[in-house]
């Protein structure tokens, strides 16, 4: 099957004479056959991923890569005066994820077809992803992102199930993407929805009426949940996923000839994160009503599901009223029930049981007690699962726990973003990496090779002009591609601290004022979505904004600072930023970023870490070593016991320091008031000098010299390559190939 045959036979003309959008729609057909016939299933036993999120980007180029025709369409088309890159821009990107949860969702998947294992996607097929981020009078508004196209790669199957609600009924339909991994099989991401859903309920922004399930069930990822009805819309979301699931996993074991008894043996179902620990209940729930007692249902279901913890955040964990559950599952609170009677029978610790004094129902208690496997995402993120936050289950379950290190998939963040630096990796040591990562490490031998030191900063280079040039061209921002690029993208939270980076640009930029100029230019860059209904996170994003206005505009400050905030940072976003990176802005509470991924990303493309001892940074910094990283900031025991003696005073450090007091007062400044609102500018000061709950100040001295100590390194240019080579030689570990086989070897036991 050939892209000109293909073109020929759709729209009777070649690829010459077709256009971009039709060359688009005949590589979509052309991937469709080739993956369809990599499809296969190799044994009795199969991993079911349920996620509430999968936030898979854009998959024409990932797509053509894994099936190995990348180069041949890219040929193919340049000798017919196309471009690929223009073909690309045509695809919309599904953003069916918040950020890296639902990223690492998606590299698991290629991950898992790419060592050929049977494990499938389950999820929502939300119409509109995550909101699409608009800049207006320097402050992010939300406006609809939809990504379904009438021809793209949403396959309708004809699979559909009854799901009930209490009071009613709705029917689901099963619509698949393909996953093609890496020479190799094609599995399958199943995403549910109804069809009645009704787009035009949208109004303002991306508000719209929460009541009506039947119309608005799989609308939008994650709605607000700052009022009832969105918390509640949440669990009709939760359940609706659960309930395919089930019905779809019971219905392929049957198939197989699984007695039921067996379940275990033919199928596991990893939770991610608490969002679809419904499928406990429910599972349970089918069991007996196939005849199968209460005790050896719960037993069953117990062997077959497996725990993912993402989170410490005490916010982020969900706990579900007992009264939102009968408005919305009734039939799972009986289960829920004796799941917890049995807690309460054999435990006598209030902080273990399900539902708690305040009739709440804990979604991540139900997972541990009912689920084989309970694993954190980073060694440090699971050393304090055990020791702290998770401690008194750990001590009843000591077996289940245990640690996955997230991972990324290198097709997508090196040999799609990054096709200069994978050419010149394969040039130096073969291919054989892009199946075993491990092999990167054969890069070591040439860390004082000048020769390729140079090529690397060559490459480095032509990323950062590129980059330039898309920031120009999409936000008509000038930036000077001979300077730093320092860059932190990832969603918009105060664990994450991008205020502690905007407080360090606020004193560079007075330190420039006062006449001491960086010897090498800086460009910070930032790319981050605030949650609609996340106070504070907006502050920062306007603070951010009108720093860029003001900066980038003082002919004084300017030749030496720029600060850069991209618009509606995504996936997409993430492929060209993270190339062109030289200094990747890792700086999280130490304790509260559980691994992090985009860590792993930018060490893979060549950018040292700037960054606290928090999630996998910690394992970065014992790979690579103290000289290729750097890293500043309070230890997490420090931090966890500060919290526990509630010993943290804010005031006292912004009294003691004058250069903090001196940036924060900035906030409130006349020049920020003159482009900013004062609103948002003074809550914004008062939360960080009354609470700053995230602990900026104590780290803010460590941060302002370590981070000059980066930038003054950065000028001897071939030490800073040399730190370069060594972060991508040690990058191999992060593959999730590397995750996704110990998933298999330590919980799945696939083949
Ligand atoms: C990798 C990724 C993330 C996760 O980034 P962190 O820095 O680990 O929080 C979020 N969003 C997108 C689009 C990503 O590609």
């Amino acid at each position: 099957m050939k892209l000109s045959e293909i073109i020929m036979s759709r729209f009777n003309k070649t690829i010459k004479d077709a256009d971009n959008k039709e060359i688009y729609q005949g590589l979509l057909e052309l991937t469709h056959k080739l993956s369809e016939e990599k499809v296969k299933e190799n044994g009795k036993k199969k991993i079911y991923y349920i996620s509430a999120e999968f936030l898979i980007g854009k998959l024409l180029s990932n797509n053509l890569i894994n099936l190995g025709i990348y180069d041949e369409v890219k040929n193919e088309l340049s000798e017919n005066g196309k471009n690929i890159a223009e073909i690309e821009e045509i695809e919309p990107e599904p953003s069916l994820g918040n950020g890296g949860l639902g990223r690492l969702a998606a590299c698991f998947l290629d991950s898992m077809a790419t060592l050929g294992l049977d494990g499938d996607g389950i999820g929502l097929n939300y119409h509109f992803g995550l909101f699409k981020q608009v800049f207006k009078n320097n402050l992010q508004t939300a406006t609809p992102d939809p990504w379904i196209e009438s021809e793209g790669w949403l396959i309708k199957t004809d699979k559909t199930y009854t799901v009930s609600f209490k009071g009613r009924k709705v029917t689901s339909r099963m619509y698949d993407i393909n996953v093609t991994g890496y020479d190799n099989k094609t599995n399958k991401l199943h995403l549910f929805d109804i069809e009645t859903i009704d787009e035009s309920i949208v109004e303002e922004g991306i508000d719209f009426d929460k009541n009506e399930i039947e119309k608005n069930l799989t609308l939008f990822l994650y709605p607000d949940d700052s009022d009832d009805a969105g918390r509640k819309l949440r669990i009709f979301q939760q359940y609706f996923m659960v309930s395919n699931g089930a019905q779809l996993i019971l219905e392929e074991v049957k198939a197989k000839g699984c007695n039921l008894y067996d379940l275990p043996d033919y199928a596991v179902i990893q939770i991610n994160d608490t969002h679809p620990t419904m499928v406990i209940p429910e599972l349970i729930r089918l069991l007996v009503a196939e005849g199968i007692e209460m005790d050896d249902a719960i037993d069953i279901v117990s062997r077959t599901c497996a725990y993912t913890n993402h989170t410490i955040l005490a916010e982020a964990l969900e706990k579900w009223p007992v009264s939102y559950m009968k408005a919305v599952v009734p039939q799972l609170m009986p289960i829920i029930e004796v799941l917890d009677d049995k807690v309460r029978r054999k435990f006598d610790d209030e902080k273990l049981y399900i539902i708690d004094r305040d009739e709440r129902v804990h979604m991540a208690h139900i997972d541990i007690h009912y689920c084989f496997s309970v694993n954190g995402v980073a060694k440090l993120h699971t050393d304090i699962l055990k020791e702290t936050e998770l401690n008194h289950f750990y001590k009843i379950y000591p077996e289940k726990f245990n640690n996955k290190t997230n991972g990324i998939t290198f097709r997508r963040w090196l040999l799609h973003s990054n096709p200069e630096l994978t050419e010149l990796i394969s040039e130096l040591i073969g291919d054989g990496y892009k199946k075993d990562a491990s092999e990167l490490i054969k890069l070591k031998k040439f860390k004082d090779d000048k020769e390729v030191l140079e090529k690397l900063l060559n490459i480095k280079q032509e990323n950062k002009t590129a980059l330039k040039n898309y920031i120009y061209e999409t936000q008509k921002i000038e930036i000077d591609d001979k300077s730093i690029f320092d860059i932190q993208i990832k969603r918009l939270h105060e664990y994450k601290r991008q205020q502690l980076n905007a407080l360090y640009i606020i004193n560079k930029y007075l330190e420039i004022k006062e006449g001491k100029k960086p010897e090498t230019p800086i460009t910070c860059i930032f790319g981050a979505k605030a949650a609609p209904a996340y106070v504070i996170a907006q502050d920062i994003i306007h603070l951010i904004l009108c720093l860029q206005e003001i900066i980038n505009n003082d002919p004084e400050v300017s030749p030496y600072l720029k600060v850069v905030m991209i618009e509606n940072y995504n996936v997409t976003k993430a492929e060209k930023l993270i190339p062109a990176c030289d200094i990747s802005e890792q700086i999280s509470l130490a304790s509260k970023e559980a691994s992090g991924t985009g860590n792993m990303k930018f060490m893979l493309n060549g950018a040292v870490t700037l960054g606290t001892e928090d999630g996998a940074n910690v394992e970065i910094h014992q790979l690579v070593g103290d000289k290729n990283i750097y890293i500043f900031g309070e230890l997490s025991d420090v931090v966890v016991k500060r919290y526990a003696e509630a010993s943290y005073v804010a005031k006292d450090y912004y009294k003691k320091s004058k250069k903090l007091k001196a940036a924060v007062d900035f906030i409130t400044s006349k020049k920020m008031l003159e482009v900013g609102s004062k609103e948002h500018l003074e809550r914004l000061k008062n939360e960080l000098i009354n609470k700053d709950w995230f602990m900026t100040f104590p780290d803010f001295k460590s941060y302002v010299k370590t981070k000059d100590k980066a930038f003054e390194d950065y000028n001897q240019r071939h030490k800073w390559a040399k730190k370069m080579l060594i972060n991508i030689a040690n990058a191999g570990y992060f593959s999730s190939d590397r995750t996704i086989s110990e998933y298999n070897k330590d919980i799945w036991k696939l083949k």
